[in-house]
C-alpha cells in the first residue's frame, strides 16, 4: 500500500496526465497515446482514489464516470436569460436583417458566421474555474440541473484554464457515429429506436441515472460566454478564441465576414459540407460581431435584434390524408388535423399535421384519402403544404365542418371576424380540460407531473372540474389513477401544493384570460403587485401601463367581470394559493431619492466586486435606467476595468464618468 503523501502526489500526476491526454483526444481531436494507456492511467487513479477517498477532488477525471442516480432534476434559474433566435429561411430574410442592423448601428458591421449544431442548448457554470453547475435551457429562464450527466460529457472541462467564475453556453449533441451504433444497439434489444440524434441527446442528458449519459458519447460546443463583456472581449469572435484558450471545444467552422453577400457565400459553401460532417446541423447562425453594436441593437421580448438563424430548407414528402379529426382547444376554437399515413420527414415520423381551420381546408381543397405534400415547418411543426390533384382517384371525399361541438353538441358559432369556428358552451369538457393543461403548464403554475395524461384522467374520474379542485386533492384519490405508485402521488402532491407560492404572474397566464400572455401577465402582475388591485383596475389604469393595449385591456375587464370566475379566485385564495407578485419591483424614478433615480446611465468593461446583473439591478432599484449605448441623453458612464470604445465616447461627450469603487460607495448610502 501506497503511503498517503506518495498516493497524493501520484493521484496529481495521474490527474494531470489524464487530463492531458483527454483534451487531446476529445477536444483538439489529436490523441498522443494510445487507449489503452489511457484506461490504464485512469485505472490506476480510481485504485489510489479508492484507498484513499479523501483524495477524491471534484475535478478528478473519474467523477465523470456517473454519480449517485437521482430522484429528479432541480430547477435552475439562469443568471442572464437563454434566448432563442429568430429565423431567416432565404436570401432576402438574411439581406432584411442586414438592412435593420446597419439602420440601427451604421455601415460598419462585420458578422460571425457559426453552424447551428442540432443537439440540446445547455448552460454550463464555472466558479473559480470549477465546472459548478449544468442546466438545460427550459423555457429560457428555468431550466433544469442536469449536472452529473453533463459532467460525463469529455470535454466539459471539470476545471477551465483560469479561474474565472462564469457562465458559458453551448449545444450538446451525439454525433452521427454513436447515435447510428445507438440505435443499432436499440433495436438488437428489442428497443424503440431513437427518431434523431438530437432526441437522443436529449433522452440522456434527461436521465436520472448519470451512468447512462456516461455511455451515449455525447459532445459539446461551446458558442458563447453569457458575461461576455466583462471578460475585456470586444467581439464574438474574439469571444469564441477566448473560449478555446480556457479549454472548452468551439467549432472551427466559424468565419468573421465583412458583408452580408460574403455571410451568403459562407452560407452555401457550409451548406455543401452539410452532409459530410460527422454531427447534424439545422443551420447557419449569423451575429453581429462587435458587442458594442450588439448592446445597441438589443432585443426584442424573444430574441436578440444582432442575431439570426438561417434554416436549411425544409425536406418534402409525399403521404396520404387518412382522415380529418377535430378538436377543440381551450379557447373553444375548432381545429382540423389531418391524420396521415406515417411519413419520415426530416428525422422523424409524422402522422399528424394542423389543418388551422375551415378557410385553408378549402382553399388548398384537401380532400380525404388525397396524396398530399408534407413538410416541416422551421424543421418542427408538420405542414400539409399541397394536393396532388393529378392523383386523384375519385374516391376522395370533401371535407365539410360540422355545426355542433363534437365533444358536448352544443352549437358552433363564428366570431365576426374571425376565421375559426368556437364551441360557446362554458361548460363544454373539452375546454375545461384543456384549461386545466394549460394551467398546469410550464410558463403557468409549472406543476412538474401533472402533464395531458394525468389531467385526463383526473378529470374523466371526475376528480377535477376545475382548477381549485387540484388543490383538494388527496393521497388516496391520486393514487388510483393509472401508472401512480407511491412514491409519484407524494411527488405530485408536493408539487402541487409548491405551486401555491408561485409569483401572481403564473396564476395570472395559468388562468387563461384571452390575449393574456405570459409577457402580459407578468407586466401586469408587476404593474398591480396583487390580484385584488388588477381585480378593480379601471379600463384607463390598465391602458395607462406599458405594453398593454385595448384588447389586452378589454379582455382583463371582462374576464373579472363575470360572477363565476370572481368565486373561482377566491376559491383558490382560500385553498392557500398565492396572490401577490414576488418578483422584483419596479421603481418609479419620483419615489426614489437616490442619485441615480431617473438618470440614463452606461455599464461598460469588467466589474470586479458586483456582476453586471447585480449591478443593473441594484441601480433599477434605486429608480436608475440602463442603456447599451453611450449617447448625449446619458447622465453617466460606469466604466470597469478594460472599458473600450463606450469609455472614450463618453470622454469626447463630456460626459461624467465613474470607477466601480464610486458605483460601490453610492450604492451603500
Ligand atoms: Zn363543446
Amino acid at each position: 500500500m501506497m503511503d498517503k503523501e506518495t498516493a497524493k502526489h501520484r493521484a496529481e500526476e495521474l490527474r494531470r496526465t489524464i487530463d492531458q491526454y483527454s483534451y487531446e483526444y476529445y477536444t483538439l481531436d489529436e490523441p498522443s497515446v494510445p487507449d489503452s494507456e489511457y484506461d490504464r492511467l485512469m485505472q490506476e487513479l480510481m485504485a489510489i482514489e479508492e484507498e484513499h477517498p479523501e483524495l477524491r477532488t471534484p475535478d478528478s477525471p473519474t467523477q465523470r464516470v456517473g454519480g449517485a442516480v437521482l430522484e429528479s432534476f432541480q430547477k435552475v434559474q439562469h443568471g442572464t436569460p437563454m434566448l432563442s433566435l429568430g429565423n431567416a429561411f432565404n436570401d432576402d430574410d438574411l439581406r432584411d436583417f442586414d438592412r435593420r442592423v446597419r439602420q440601427a448601428v451604421g455601415d460598419g458591421v462585420a458578422y460571425n458566421v457559426e453552424l447551428k449544431i442540432d443537439g440540446l442548448a445547455v448552460s454550463l457554470r464555472y466558479e473559480d474555474g470549477y465546472f459548478v453547475r449544468g442546466a438545460t435551457r427550459g423555457d429560457g429562464t428555468t431550466g433544469e440541473d442536469i449536472t452529473e450527466n453533463l459532467k460525463t460529457i469529455r470535454n466539459i472541462p471539470l476545471k477551465m484554464k483560469r479561474n474565472l467564475s462564469i457562465e458559458v453556453r453551448g449545444e450538446a449533441y451525439m454525433p452521427k457515429q454513436s447515435f447510428e451504433a445507438l440505435n443499432e444497439e436499440r433495436l438488437k434489444h428489442e428497443e424503440e429506436p431513437f427518431a434523431n440524434p438530437r432526441n437522443a441527446a436529449a433522452g440522456s442528458l434527461r436521465q436520472l441515472d448519470p451512468k447512462i449519459a456516461a455511455k451515449r458519447n455525447l459532445d459539446i460546443f461551446v458558442y458563447s460566454i453569457a458575461e461576455l463583456d466583462e471578460m475585456g472581449v470586444e467581439t464574438q469572435s474574439q469571444g469564441l478564441d477566448f473560449l478555446d484558450e480556457l479549454g472548452f471545444k468551439t467549432n472551427q467552422e466559424r468565419k468573421k465576414c465583412a458583408t452580408i453577400d460574403e455571410v451568403i457565400e459562407m452560407i452555401e459553401e457550409l451548406q455543401a459540407k452539410r452532409a459530410d460532417l460527422p454531427y447534424e446541423i439545422d443551420g447557419i447562425v449569423i451575429k453581429v460581431d462587435s458587442l458594442d453594436q450588439q448592446e445597441e441593437l438589443g432585443y426584442t421580448a424573444k430574441s436578440p435584434r444582432w442575431a439570426i438563424a438561417y434554416k436549411f430548407p425544409a425536406e418534402e414528402v409525399v403521404t396520404k390524408l387518412l382522415d380529418i379529426e377535430l378538436n377543440v382547444g381551450r379557447t373553444g376554437v375548432i381545429t382540423p388535423t389531418a391524420v396521415l399515413e406515417p411519413v419520415k420527414v426530416a428525422g422523424t415520423t409524422v402522422s399528424r399535421a394542423s389543418l388551422h381551420n375551415e378557410d385553408l381546408i378549402k382553399e388548398k381543397d384537401i380532400r380525404i384519402l388525397d396524396k398530399v405534400v408534407v413538410k416541416k415547418a422551421g424543421d418542427i411543426i408538420p405542414e400539409v403544404v399541397n394536393v396532388l390533384v393529378e392523383q386523384r382517384t375519385g374516391e376522395e371525399k370533401e371535407f365539410n365542418m360540422p355545426t355542433s361541438c363534437p365533444e358536448c353538441g352544443s352549437e358552433l358559432v363564428r366570431i365576426e371576424g374571425e376565421v375559426a369556428l368556437r364551441c360557446i358552451n362554458p361548460e363544454c369538457p373539452a375546454q375545461i380540460r384543456e384549461g386545466l393543461i394549460h394551467f398546469v403548464s410550464r410558463n403557468a403554475m409549472n406543476i412538474d407531473g401533472l402533464g395531458e395524461r394525468v389531467i385526463t384522467q383526473l378529470f374523466r374520474e371526475h376528480l377535477v372540474r376545475n382548477v381549485a379542485d387540484l388543490y383538494k386533492l388527496t393521497k388516496e384519490q391520486v393514487i388510483r389513477l393509472e401508472r401512480m405508485g407511491e412514491k409519484s402521488t407524494d411527488n405530485l402532491i408536493s408539487s402541487i401544493q409548491k405551486s401555491k407560492e408561485n409569483s401572481l404572474e403564473r396564476l395570472l397566464f395559468g388562468l387563461g384570460i384571452r390575449f393574456i400572455g405570459s409577457k402580459a401577465a407578468k407586466t401586469l402582475a408587476m404593474h398591480f403587485e396583487s390580484l385584488e388591485n388588477l381585480k378593480q383596475a379601471t379600463e384607463e389604469e390598465l391602458l395607462a401601463v406599458d405594453e398593454i393595449g385595448e384588447k389586452m385591456a378589454d379582455a382583463v375587464i371582462t374576464y373579472f367581470r363575470k360572477e363565476e370566475m370572481l368565486e373561482l379566485l377566491n376559491e383558490l385564495e382560500e385553498l392557500g394559493v398565492n396572490t401577490l407578485y414576488k418578483g422584483p419591483k419596479k421603481v418609479k424614478a419620483e419615489d426614489s431619492d437616490s442619485y441615480f433615480a431617473g438618470k440614463t446611465i452606461v455599464l461598460t468593461g469588467k466589474l470586479e466586486e458586483l456582476s453586471r446583473n447585480e449591478a443593473k439591478a441594484q441601480i433599477e432599484a434605486l429608480g436608475g435606467k440602463l442603456t447599451g449605448s453611450v449617447s448625449k441623453k446619458t447622465d453617466l458612464v460606469i466604466a470597469g476595468e478594460a472599458a473600450g470604445s463606450k469609455l472614450e465616447k463618453a470622454q469626447e461627450l463630456n460626459i461624467e464618468v465613474w470607477n466601480e469603487a464610486q458605483l460601490l460607495g453610492e450604492l451603500k448610502k
